[in-house]
């Protein structure tokens, strides 16, 4: 079933990079909003009160199939249109469709394929070199959790040679048989995409975000997990719904894998909800630029770390560029505290 929204906040993600411009909903009060939005760039000849009863149409569409993984994101909400979808902003003939492109408010960016004004870029671009969009991009215009500067990941049948374009943008390009007819893969499509085509600490990332996000249950991802190799597969254990960025997956999984006992979001008397707790007494804050930016959450974790101290907690806080730039020097920091065996003790500050 084809379905529309999804939450305006998934895109915001949490380490601040989030494509803002490219969110779907899940609030009706901010779907009304958008839709009106997107009214005025839409043709004229379609009328606003039909485009709202899609919306509630769609609205309870969305809410019956938020966590089977088989979500879309329909054209009218990427600005990108195969020849049969423009019916969907009420273009039915040659003549209408001629109309909107010269009054410029349609753009031919393919054959058969057309765009509004403020389509999303990736999805033209995709589009325009007979690719779709799917794997980490179509993840990011789901909501969920990826890292930055992953590229654009396209879709390319295996009978097509790479188009020159690929070569100066950071692409990705993934094989398949056959395309499918719509701009961009469903979630799930994308979600086992990431999985076949990406190393395994990857897929356990975007599934974890996720799960978080409420896209998919626990039991699925699982499932997606346990398919693939069985190296891949024997991450499935470690999969938990709490783990609220990529950035705290990627350093759970590194101490898992370490086989230390790790536990995310945890609450602590006197300090209050921390990312990572790893054996008893070792606290992980995976800090993010956007969040940790402003001056006055910057006060209140130095207030917390010293709480931490206090109790006899260690607090090691990583920055978005320790996790992702440098990581190797990270684990390596990392390795040598656990060796010390810090997160087995507390260390208790003698009173005065
Ligand atoms: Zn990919």
């Amino acid at each position: 079933m084809r379905i529309q929204c999804n939450d305006v906040n998934r895109m915001e993600q949490q380490d601040g990079h989030g494509d803002a411009s490219w969110c779907v909903f899940a609030n009706f009060r901010i779907y009304i909003h958008r839709i009106a939005i997107y009214h005025q760039l839409l043709p004229t000849c379609v009328p606003l009160a039909r485009l709202i009863d899609r919306t509630k149409e769609n609205l309870a569409n969305n809410t019956k199939n938020l966590c089977n993984g088989g979500m879309y994101l329909d054209s009218q909400f990427l600005g990108v249109f195969n020849r049969s979808a423009l019916a969907q902003i009420g273009i039915i003939n040659d003549r209408q469709l001629k109309k909107s492109i010269s009054a410029g408010e349609l753009n031919r960016i393919a054959r058969n394929w057309f765009a509004l004004k403020n389509a999303n870029p990736r999805v033209v671009a995709a589009i325009h070199i007979g690719a779709r969009v799917g794997c980490l991009t179509g993840c990011s215009l789901f909501g969920i959790w990826v890292p930055r500067n992953t590229g654009i990941h396209y879709v390319l049948p295996v009978s097509r040679s790479r188009p020159a374009v690929t070569y100066r943008d950071n692409a990705c390009l993934h094989r398949v048989r056959r395309l499918i007819q719509d701009p961009i893969y469903s979630l799930d499509e994308c979600i086992k995409q990431v999985l076949q085509f990406h190393d395994r600490e990857t897929g356990f990332i975007i599934l974890e975000s996720a799960i978080n996000q409420g896209l998919i249950s626990l039991e699925n991802s699982r499932r997606y997990l346990e398919s693939q190799t069985q190296k891949k597969a024997a991450l499935s254990k470690y999969l938990c719904a709490t783990s609220e960025s990529g950035s705290e997956s990627r350093v759970r999984l590194f101490f898992l894998l370490k086989r230390t006992h790790v536990q995310s979001q945890v609450q602590i008397d006197g300090i209050g909800r921390v990312d990572i707790l790893v054996g008893r007494s070792l606290i992980i804050e995976c800090d993010s630029a956007a969040y940790h930016s402003e001056y006055k959450r910057y006060i209140y974790d130095r207030q917390r770390d010293l709480a931490a101290l206090s109790l006899g907690y260690k607090v090691i806080r990583l920055s978005y560029e320790q996790i992702w730039s440098s990581w190797e020097h990270t684990q390596g920091i990392l390795s040598k505290a656990l060796q010390a065996r810090i997160h087995r003790k507390f260390t208790y500050i003698r009173r005065a």
